[in-house]
């Protein structure tokens, strides 16, 4: 019988799993199966520092040699394509079969496309390094920048555009920025501080008529007026990549479904990071989470599985993003607007810009949304993670320490 690990995927879950088997002595053990042509690389400076400089390279979580060094076996620029349970095998775009004992599904998402904007040279995704690297040099010959999709991608991007000094146009078809990870507290901070710095951003709109001249889209119409377009960039959503899972017939349902030690419905089989459906205790249902946060520490918690010493995942989410003056930092998750008994407290920062937002529902903390304010989010992880829940009043005095809460 085959003692292998098998990984599949090449994002931050599979590189923290990678770093925990080999911490754990089990490198050995170990495949990755990547169907990028790289190892494993840092995603979120792609949508900043990458665009600002035309020489930046990915950073990588380790270089090449840490990865022989601990015995792990590479298989890169080779997709996975079927799962045999009954055989424990995976077989690879190559052709190589590989035998498991244990299988880690880390296949994460891919971006949502839209079908009548497919094939056009000047429409530009962003997932991956080799589409950060064409999205930068379309960037650098545009001065038209156009966001469809007013999300964490299309955010960032906006405001790397914008301090590039292109002209930046965001369409966002729901009501307000960043809907399904923020406060409409927060949204509209957003909002005001793009449009003060000079970004043109419409909620609420249904982009209209394509003008297409050959590979090019030229123009989108707009609250009835064409807007001219150099480059457009889908930041529409992500999609969890299941097909492998589905094809092996593991469960899935917007996500591989696994319980809380990241099994899926085959426990030789689990999945980690943002592919997963999970049961999270604190929410008191499955989620599905997209963030670099969650395939941390689910792939903390699928180590301590298949290392012989299981617990339940466990774990506060925490998000941030950096946008041009903005960075906004999130422990916990949201409520969602009209949830009973949901209270929101403004603490005050250290200047105007800076600020968090305490959400409490039934007089239990939540939630903090911190805008440059990084102890104050360092402090609510701390709080949340303790289940502590400071008096309303008194965690609005920015003269109280949050950590004071904690003693
Ligand atoms: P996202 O955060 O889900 O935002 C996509 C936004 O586009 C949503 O508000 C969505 O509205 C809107 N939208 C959908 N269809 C649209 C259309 N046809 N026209 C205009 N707007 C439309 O997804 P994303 O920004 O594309 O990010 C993709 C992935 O990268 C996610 O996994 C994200 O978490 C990850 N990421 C994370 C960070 C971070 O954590 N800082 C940074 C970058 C990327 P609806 O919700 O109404 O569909």
């Amino acid at each position: 019988m085959s003692t292998n690990i098998v990984i599949v995927g090449g994002g931050h879950a599979a590189a923290q799993l990678c770093a925990g088997l080999a911490e754990a002595g089990q490198g050995g053990r170990v495949h990755l199966v990547c169907e990028e042509a790289t190892i494993p690389y840092h995603r979120p400076p792609l949508s900043k520092t990458f665009l600002k400089s035309p020489d930046e390279q990915p950073q990588q979580h380790r270089a090449e040699a840490w990865y022989a060094e601990s015995g792990i076996t590479m298989h890169l620029g080779d997709a996975a394509l079927a799962i045999d349970r009954a055989a424990r095998t995976v077989t690879l775009q190559s052709g190589t079969v590989l035998g498991w004992e244990r299988l880690v599904l880390a296949t994460g998402t891919r971006a949502r496309r839209l079908s009548a904007l497919a094939g056009l040279s000047n429409v530009a995704l962003l997932r991956a390094a080799d589409e950060a690297a064409q999205l930068r040099s379309l960037l650098a010959a545009a001065q038209h920048v156009t966001v469809l999709g007013g999300g964490f991608i299309g955010l960032e991007v906006a405001a790397t555009a914008l301090a590039l000094g292109k002209q930046v146009l965001v369409l966002e078809s729901a009501p307000r920025l960043l809907s399904r990870a923020v406060s409409p507290e927060l949204s509209a901070h957003v909002l005001a501080t793009h449009r003060a710095a000079g970004m043109d951003l419409r909620v609420g709109v249904q982009s209209g008529a394509l003008q297409i001249d050959g590979p090019r889209l030229m123009a989108i119409e707009v609250d009835g007026a064409p807007q001219p377009i150099d480059l457009l960039l889908l930041g529409i959503g992500a999609v969890p990549e299941t097909a492998l899972a589905e094809a092996a017939g593991l469960e899935c349902a917007d996500g591989i479904v696994v319980d809380a030690y990241m099994q899926t419905s085959d426990e030789r089989v689990l999945a980690v990071g943002d592919c997963t459906r999970f049961p999270d205790r604190r929410a008191g249902q499955a989620l599905r989470l997209e963030s670099v946060q969650n395939a941390n520490d689910q792939a903390r918690t699928a180590v301590a599985t298949l290392t012989g010493a299981p617990r339940p995942h466990d774990a506060v989410p925490w998000f941030w993003s950096d946008q041009g003056s903005l960075r906004l930092q999130m422990a916990g998750l949201v409520p969602a607007p009209g949830t009973p008994g949901h209270v929101t407290v403004r603490r005050p920062g250290a200047s105007a810009a800076s600020f968090s937002l305490l959400h409490y529902v039934d007089g239990q903390l939540r939630c903090v949304e911190s805008v440059n304010a990084p102890v104050d989010h360092m402090m609510s992880r701390k709080l949340l993670e303790a289940g502590r829940s400071p008096d309303p009043a008194v965690a609005a005095d920015p003269a109280v320490p949050l950590k004071t809460h904690l003693a």
